[in-house]
């Protein structure tokens, strides 16, 4: 076991060493390392696994076609800061992520207090003794200008659902910030409006109701928000305000 963990120690530092392909891309082992025998890589296998094959942000369902092993502390940063590619291949850093609230939401965002500190992985400690090793609790802990962090926070004790509006109401500057950039788009208002409306339906309809919202989030996620909005239009109907 230890001859193991060794092995792969050093074959990780070999990938950090070489990180980057002839177009200077970070090459992205995480989709062609550790491939199991149907040649899908078992990273992606164990985080489809660990979200229940949904979006660790929206929620909306994925399975390995549809996913992005989404870097929370970005791997490569923009014009203005560097990103942090010694974090590329860390595995407390990688998250399962829909495209769109991977590449069109979130893209390399940055805490304004990590902006151009050098964070590396602990094993790369020897090759870059003046950087910061990356400890995900402490760092996660000291900062506050960051999004949630869907493994290690407590979503609840960041923000709200009001189902009356399809909207999430922030508690926390955390709270406030993943709300601006994943939920306070218009297009993301509707589509939980034109959600709410269905089960609003459903609840006034059926008296099945609740399986059969059950069928629709395992058909398309939205676990988190479908249950609200069904506690909600259930209380609604048991208070006799549902209409047909
Ligand atoms: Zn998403």
């Amino acid at each position: 076991m230890n001859n193991e963990i060794e092995g792969s120690r050093k074959q990780k530092i070999k990938f950090y060493e070489n990180l980057r392909s002839k177009d200077g891309k970070i090459q992205p082992r995480w989709n062609s390392t550790c491939l199991d025998t149907d040649k899908i890589s078992k990273i992606r296998k164990k985080l489809l696994e660990m979200s229940d094959n949904a979006c660790a942000f929206c929620g909306v369902r994925i399975d390995n076609k549809s996913f992005d092993v989404e870097h929370f502390l970005p791997k490569d940063g923009d014009k203005k800061n560097e990103g942090f590619p010694y974090l590329a291949y860390c595995w407390e850093n990688y998250l399962p992520s829909c495209e769109t609230c991977n590449q069109n939401h979130k893209g390399t965002f940055i805490p304004q207090s990590l902006k151009n500190q050098a964070i590396i992985e602990d094993i790369l400690q020897t090759k870059f003794p003046q950087a910061q090793v990356y400890h995900q609790q402490s760092l996660l802990n000291s900062t506050t200008d960051r999004i949630i962090e869907p493994c290690f926070d407590n979503p609840d004790e960041h923000l709200a659902f009001i189902a009356e509006f399809f909207s999430y109401q922030p508690i926390t500057e955390i709270g406030r910030l993943t709300n601006q950039m994943f939920f306070n788009h218009k297009e993301v208002a509707q589509k939980w409006e034109t959600l709410s409306n269905f089960i609003k339906k459903l609840v006034a309809n059926y008296p099945n109701a609740q399986e059969l919202v059950n069928d629709y989030i395992n058909l398309h996620g939205y676990e988190f928000i479908c249950k609200k909005l069904l506690e909600y239009w259930q209380n609604e109907k048991q208070a006799g305000r549902i209409n047909r």
